[in-house]
């Protein structure tokens, strides 16, 4: 079948084979597909939708555009964490350190900013010098040494999700749980891992808003690796207010470096719980504690202690980056102007709206128009109140940094749209993790 009545099939709402499917993704990763087509195929699915035969076959597909990563040269458990996408997450930056000093082997592949949540890529590329394409053997070599690395996908390497992605976030087609699956699945076991936790995360920072949709997706994606042999477990998370107190690339990556270097804001409390919360998990999967409760011990006990830290320093050595950073975090630089965002009313800071605060470091140059754009990895915002705290009119909200006055107005509107304030708090605290979706063919006891 040819691409147009592969598109026109989707397009009427039809279902794929798995052939029709297999064939779209080879053609489209060898470049006998052009992205218009592509485009036109995806939007197709984000309103007709795939079934749960074409999900597999489409995650299948692009599980098998590349080669899976052999990582039998390097010993040890390979676990891994994936999250579908949030505001202020920097949860990566601090949990690859945390388990691979805990003694597991972490082989992160990750992403850049799609949309507006942020990546982890862009965030490791704010330290001078830091590279995320090493080759192959260089990403042996760091697992070996570190146990942990966080590298991008290169063109070998489950080429087919680098290329959609970069052309879903340029489309409006993100969120549709079946892509989000297979991007994700795809991605996560060409790595070769033993193990994934997923952070699946709901609310109005999140891809998948209610819960019920996120609840969907994870499960979805666990029965996925549950159907590859692997143990996984997802994790649904609150993405209704930034995590941590620094949202934009450069604030964040400060922010982790500060928590491994021991400090403990009450503003970065959520961040710091996730993280142990999420290493917990990816501790007990990888058989290095006996329950989740204990992988909860040790992944504090690896941050208390500055065992992160000095894994983290290594990561960043052997992946060319500046080590002194972990030392001298103001080496990172800091955008030229800062300005105030503050309280327009006495109050209570209602539900935050979160896409609106990502949107608003967008606004100012901290993500990516379309998929080859370039990003001010300075700017964005250090947050000084959370969902639920009282103020009064006149106080700071945030601090905004931002390099070009002409786009302060629009970040700054669009912040007053995502802090509401009225006169009651809030009526429930979020709870940072919501559910555990675990697949029925292992059964753990924690
Ligand atoms: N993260 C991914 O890797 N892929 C998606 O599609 C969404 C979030
Ligand atoms: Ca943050």
């Amino acid at each position: 079948m040819r691409a147009v009545e592969i598109i026109r099939k989707k397009r009427d709402g039809g279902e794929h084979t798995r052939e029709e499917i297999c064939a779209l993704i080879q053609a489209y990763t060898r470049g006998g597909v052009p992205d218009y087509q592509m485009s036109a195929w995806l939007m197709a699915v984000c309103l007709n939708g795939l079934s749960q035969a074409e999900t597999a076959a489409l995650t299948d597909a692009m599980l098998r555009s590349g080669p899976i990563l052999d990582l039998g040269a390097v010993l040890g458990i390979k676990v891994d964490k994936h999250s579908t996408g949030g505001v202020g997450d920097t949860t990566s930056l601090l949990i690859v350190p945390i388990v691979a000093a805990a003694g597991l082997i972490v082989p992160m592949i990750s992403g850049r900013g799609l949309g507006h949540t942020g990546g982890t890529l862009d965030k490791l590329e704010v330290i001078p010098g830091f590279r995320v394409n090493l080759s192959a053997k260089e990403f042996f070599h760091a697992l070996k040494k570190c146990g942990g690395a966080i590298v991008s996908q290169t063109d070998e390497f489950a080429p087919a999700d680098k290329k959609m992605y970069a052309l879903r976030n340029a489309t409006a087609t993100i969120d549709n749980p079946s892509l989000i699956c297979a991007s994700i699945m795809s991605k996560k076991l060409a790595e070769g891992i033993d193990a994934l936790v997923l952070d699946v995360k709901t609310g109005s920072g999140a891809f998948m808003r209610r819960p019920g949709d996120a609840e969907h997706l994870a499960k979805m994606m666990v029965r996925t690796g549950a159907r590859m042999g692997k143990r996984v477990v997802a994790l649904i998370t609150d993405m209704d207010q930034p995590l941590g107190r620094a949202v934009g690339n450069n604030l964040e990556t400060r922010e982790c470096i500060e928590i491994l270097r021991g400090a403990r804001h009450p503003m970065s409390r959520d961040l710091i719980s996730l993280s142990i919360e999420l290493s917990a998990w990816m501790l007990f999967l990888g058989a290095r504690s006996k329950s989740v409760h204990d992988g909860r011990k040790l992944a504090a006990e690896m941050l208390d202690t500055g065992r992160a830290m000095s894994t983290f320093r290594q990561i960043c050595r052997i992946q060319h980056g500046d080590p002194a950073v972990v030392d001298q975090p103001a080496r990172l630089g800091c955008s030229r102007h800062q300005a105030r965002f503050a309280a327009s009313a006495d109050g209570f800071i209602q539900n935050v709206r979160c896409d609106q605060v990502g949107l608003a470091s967008l606004a100012l140059g901290g993500g990516r128009a379309d998929k080859d754009g370039a990003i001010d990895r300075t700017v964005g915002f250090e947050l000084h109140r959370k969902s639920g705290d009282a103020v009064k009119a006149g106080q700071m909200i945030a601090t905004v940094h931002f390099n070009d006055p002409e786009r302060l107005p629009e970040a700054l509107d669009a912040l007053a749209g995502a802090y509401p304030i009225g006169p009651r708090p809030a009526l429930e605290k979020p709870t940072l993790v919501k559910k555990v979706i675990r697949s029925g063919h292992w059964k753990p006891s924690d």
